[in-house]
């Protein structure tokens, strides 16, 4: 088992959940993997929740600082964020506009919504409390919720992780202002800081076969077996790669088509390996050495370009996660019975957007961000345990598009500014 990678581990967890949970069933062990089984599963959630607020300060603050490069690219810097904001906005619109056709969600019956919901979302005062914010809400309330009036209060709940992001950011935009003497220690502190919250990502992630396994065992008992849930998370998932697909087969190479003058074959050529790796480690920053060799030496984009756009693109631009994130917001919505109006669809095209951003490029992040467009919805993010069996493969395939996305922005950058050298076909296929 200790060669096997980590993601095999994980599938391993998956498989014996769902076998474990059909048996329990079957020899009735379901009080006993009540008792004893489902805590780790709670266990394994709480600890992705609980490094969501210093994931997103220190990953935002060390992503929003090193832009001190952009004052000095600032044309290629404003090109790159706007061309990376736009493909997450076009990512995020499409999920939303799938999962509301498909409506994954709406495969449970009427009474095992109610009683997901029940069970769910089990926090009444985060439910009175969503209630009665909606009631005096004007058109900017959304704005207004954004500014946090007190940033220890802020970053002591989950829910208002948008004000810890919006805190982060403005914390990144000083450190950029400030003489770089000022603000050395802060940012190798912050630097820092990113690296361990990354290896306690890591740390969980080790964990994270068991969690599924008790996770998943305790979603098989609680369903009874049902093929209920793996009807309506088979459609979820359908949804998610449908989504994932347009964005490779028609996004991407009409972005590129109308900035550049590659083909789009070649470009998938050069690029293949990084998405191999992105598809195998699930982790846009262990993949991003890879995707700048190949932009560079397969795809012609200059040394500048890509070494200033691919490992900012690795953090903040994850198209793919942010279509991820509105599709699963609204699935679990929808399997709680939550019919959700216009405002609070426009608020996951914002979460979503902040969330993918703030997503380290690391496996599983894109889920702990979840939390955020979850509770900006005013939806328990314990729904997030909801779609936790199917994730790994999810992130997988979303680590491509994030992987793709950014060799994309790299390559149209490098065309605007004349930075796009041909290369020979055979360094396409190498
Ligand atoms: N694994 C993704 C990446 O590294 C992030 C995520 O969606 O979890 O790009």
């Amino acid at each position: 088992m200790k060669k096997l990678a980590l993601h095999w581990k994980i599938i391993i967890g998956m498989v014996l959940g769902v076998v474990y949970g059909l048996l329990a069933v079957k020899l009735e062990l379901v009080e006993f993997t009540d008792s004893w089984i489902k805590p780790w599963g709670t266990i394994f959630i709480n600890l992705l929740k609980l490094i969501a607020v210093p994931l997103i300060l220190a990953s935002l603050i060390k992503g929003v600082s090193s832009l001190s490069d952009i004052s000095k690219l600032s044309r290629i810097g404003g090109k790159t964020i706007g061309i990376y904001l736009m493909t997450t906005l076009i990512a995020v619109t499409f999920g939303l506009v799938l999962v509301n056709v498909v409506q994954p969600g709406k495969s449970f019956s009427e009474e095992k919504r109610i009683e997901l919901k029940e069970q769910y979302a089990s926090n009444a005062a985060l439910k009175i409390e969503s209630a009665e914010n909606v009631k005096g809400e004007g058109p900017l309330q959304f704005l207004v919720d954004i500014v946090p009036n007190n940033f220890i209060q802020a970053a002591g709940n989950n829910r208002n992780m948008l004000q810890v992001i919006f805190f982060a950011i403005l914390f990144g935009i000083a450190m950029v202002m400030l003489p770089k003497e000022k603000i050395s220690t802060v940012k190798s502190f912050f630097d820092g800081v990113n690296d361990i919250i990354l290896q306690i990502v890591d740390l969980i992630m080790l964990a994270a076969p068991y969690g599924v396994f008790a996770l998943i065992a305790g979603l098989v008992v609680d369903f009874g077996g049902s093929a209920e849930l793996f009807k309506a998370l088979g459609v979820y998932s359908i949804t998610v790669v449908l989504g994932l697909l347009l964005m490779i087969t028609l996004i991407y190479p009409l972005v590129l088509r109308l900035f550049t003058h590659i083909n789009y074959f070649d470009f998938f050529k050069g690029i293949a390996p990084a998405q191999m790796l992105a598809f195998s480690t699930s982790s846009s920053a262990a993949t991003l050495p890879v995707t700048m060799e190949r932009c560079e030496d397969h795809l012609g984009v200059s040394e500048e370009v890509s070494s200033f756009v691919l490992p900012l693109g690795a953090t903040i631009n994850m198209d793919g996660t942010s279509l991820y994130q509105s599709v699963a917001a609204v699935f679990i919505a929808q399997a709680f019975g939550y019919d959700l109006d216009l405002g609070q669809q426009m608020t996951i095209v914002l979460t979503a957007t902040l969330a993918s951003i703030g997503s380290a490029a690391v496996p599983g992040a894109g889920m702990v961000m979840l939390v955020i467009v979850l509770s900006s919805i005013g939806i328990d993010p314990e729904g997030i345990a909801l779609i936790f069996a199917v994730d790994r493969i999810l992130d997988m395939l979303r680590t491509v598009v994030n992987v793709t996305g950014d060799a994309t922005v790299a390559t149209v950058v490098a065309a605007t500014e004349g930075q796009l050298k041909k290369v020979a076909d055979k360094e396409l296929l190498s």
